[in-house]
């Protein structure tokens, strides 16, 4: 494994968000993550460049912690988690579409005559994904904030 290089910076030109596979506009806050390793005689070098929404990034790396649980130093680890193979790759892929969905829910321009139907909409299918990811490795912590927060602001308007 190499380890990445990452910084934040504007977005020149448009990239697609590998975390919620939409794009990231130019103009926009985009981290930027730099893999990169040196090749040998044997193995060829490589360079990977990849661009993720802010927020996005920071959904990524903290979903890869709560697979990868603390660990005091000096302890030995044991097994990452009990989920299987595909329930990892199910949960991975609840995940990015939870992400694809608040993205899609942000863009939403509050001038439009049916955006509020539209947002109804965007959190049925969230609260969907939040019954499906349950069944594999629970709701992540970050999820159930969220959820009290839209339950809060729906109480407000
Ligand atoms: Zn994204």
């Amino acid at each position: 494994m190499s380890i990445p290089n990452v910084c934040i910076n504007w977005c020149y030109r448009e990239a697609t968000c590998p975390w919620c596979s939409l794009p990231i506009k130019v103009t926009t806050p985009c981290v930027a993550v730099f893999f990169w390793r040196k090749g040998n005689p044997e193995v060829r070098g490589y360079n990977i460049k990849r661009f993720y929404h802010p927020d996005c990034w920071i959904a990524q790396g903290l979903d890869y912690l709560k697979m990868n649980p603390y660990i005091p130093r000096g302890e030995k680890r044991g097994p990452k988690t009990t989920l299987t193979v595909e329930q990892k790759t199910a949960r991975m892929k609840l995940l990015r579409k939870k992400a694809m969905l608040e993205q899609q829910k942000r863009r939403i321009k509050s001038d439009y005559p049916d955006s509020l139907l539209t947002a109804s909409r965007i959190d049925d299918k969230i609260m969907n994904v939040m019954l499906d990811i349950y069944k594999v490795g629970g709701i992540p912590a970050k999820w159930k904030q969220c959820l009290i927060d839209s339950l809060e602001n729906t109480k407000t308007t």
